[in-house]
């Protein structure tokens, strides 16, 4: 470049002086120097005039309004505007990036926050916004400390990111639990991330209940088998005592495999990949149910049926059998002696089908409703014991209709009775016998 500026003004030069000296020469010395001169002050004024325009876009550069050059000026002017296209272009990108990076981030699960070396926010993404009660915008440059007033992650923050604590525990909100994690990066700067917990703590608490549960309900016939085992090996006792003791232990031994087969049961309403859909006669099916309940009854109660015989539902027989078959035992357990039990299956009018249990019996108050279906919950304690009950009837039901896309309504008063209804929707029934022709 600068040696074609060179040699066009070396070009321009002897062009100037070859015609001076021609002009000179035919026309006078006077004329010749004229022509120099004018030819040399017209090239100064012209890398005057552009050297202003070039001072004038220095002082304010838009791309757009870069001055056009002419002469020895155009290969400077040209290399400046190729310099602006890329830098612009470099420029776009850049901004393209970084608004892809934080599309990125605003779309995580997690909360991000970038504080400055004093906890002031440079930025934070939706989550962490609506995570930690922030205005994405308007928080902007304020201390993070100052907006979220919590004692637990104030000290956190303040402890320092260059120390990376370990992620701390915090209750933002009630009823939500947040894991924050901060982190020092680049100047002086912290990452804060923010992660909902909330679940996740509360499948754990789950957790943990369940197995103290299961301990529990297992231990309690444990212990007492262990004490007549005890008693049957000390003592001497008459064949008839002996006999007692036995059937007695027989009896805990038979309400742990209870629990166990309904431990089971769930495991696998929980675990194993839905049954292949298949149509379920259900008439029969009740009809089977309801002989049960009568030997399980045995005369005390007056149970009835009600089905509709060609309406039959798609799904596992055996998870269908099992729901239906905790509902209507649990009818026979809490029903006094001289009540009465209906089981109705029906299709209601918005196309759903309906399958209750009715009973007569002594109801559930509307506060323990909500909980009927959590493993081991039990309005009376003793009444289930008594009748053979492992707490885990309703959660069965719960899964095995969940699985049917059907969902459990209950109705109940204390001692007026109870009506549990299992409906399903139109797209889980079949007319009876319409595989068969099919
Ligand atoms: P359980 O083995 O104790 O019967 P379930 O899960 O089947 O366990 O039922 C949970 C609790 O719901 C029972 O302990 C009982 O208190 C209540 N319950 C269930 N069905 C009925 C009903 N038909 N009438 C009154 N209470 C009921």
């Amino acid at each position: 470049m600068t040696r074609r500026i060179a040699l066009r003004a070396a070009i321009f030069l002897l062009a100037v002086s070859v015609a001076s000296l021609a002009l000179g020469r035919f026309a006078g010395p006077p004329w010749g120097w004229g022509l120099f001169i004018g030819c040399v002050l017209a090239a100064w004024l012209h890398g005057v005039v552009s050297l202003a325009a070039l001072a004038r876009w220095v002082a304010r550069p838009l791309p757009e309004e870069l001055p056009e050059g002419r002469g020895a000026w155009t290969g400077v002017l040209r290399a400046l505007h190729r310099h602006e296209r890329d830098a612009s272009r470099r420029h776009a990108a850049a901004t393209e990036a970084l608004v892809r990076f934080r599309r990125a981030v605003q779309a995580l699960p997690d909360g991000v926050v970038i504080l400055d070396g004093r906890g002031r926010i440079e930025w934070s993404n939706d989550t962490a916004a609506a995570q930690l009660g922030l205005d994405a915008e308007s928080d902007l440059g304020q201390p993070i400390v100052n907006l979220v007033r919590v004692p637990e992650f104030i000290a956190y923050v303040r402890s320092g990111a260059a120390e990376a604590p370990p992620p701390v525990r915090l209750e933002i909100r009630e009823g939500t639990l947040l894991a924050a994690q901060a982190i020092a990066f680049g100047e002086e700067q912290t990452l804060l991330l923010t992660r909902d917990v909330t679940q996740g703590e509360r499948l754990e608490t789950m957790r943990r209940d369940f197995v103290a549960n299961v301990s529990h309900e297992l231990r309690t016939p444990l212990t007492v088998l262990a004490g007549f085992l005890e008693t049957v090996r000390e003592l001497k006792l008459d064949p008839q005592r002996t006999r007692d003791y036995l059937a007695m232990m027989q009896d805990q031994t038979s309400r742990m495999q209870r629990i166990i087969e309904d431990l089971l049961t769930l495991s696998n309403l929980e675990s194993s990949p839905p049954s292949p859909p298949r149509a379920v006669p259900v008439a029969p099916l009740l009809e089977r149910l309801r002989a049960d309940a009568e030997a399980l009854s045995g005369g005390r109660h007056r149970i009835a049926l009600s089905a509709e015989p060609t309406l039959d539902l798609v799904g596992a027989e055996g998870e269908l059998a099992s729901a239906f078959g905790n509902l209507v035992t649990n009818a026979v357990r809490y029903t006094p002696a001289g009540g009465e039990i209906r089981i109705e299956w029906r299709e209601e009018a918005d196309g759903e089908a309906r399958f209750s249990v009715v009973d007569t019996g002594v109801g559930i108050a509307a506060e323990h409703l909500p909980r009927l279906t959590e493993r081991f919950y039990r309005v009376d304690r003793s009444r289930s014991r008594e009748t053979g009950g492992t707490g885990l009837g309703l959660a069965i039901v719960k899964h095995a209709l969940s699985r049917h896309e059907a969902r459990l309504e209950i109705e109940s008063a204390p001692g007026r009775g109870s009506r549990f209804s299992a409906r399903f929707p139109a797209r889980r029934t079949v007319a009876a016998g319409a595989t068969e022709r099919g």
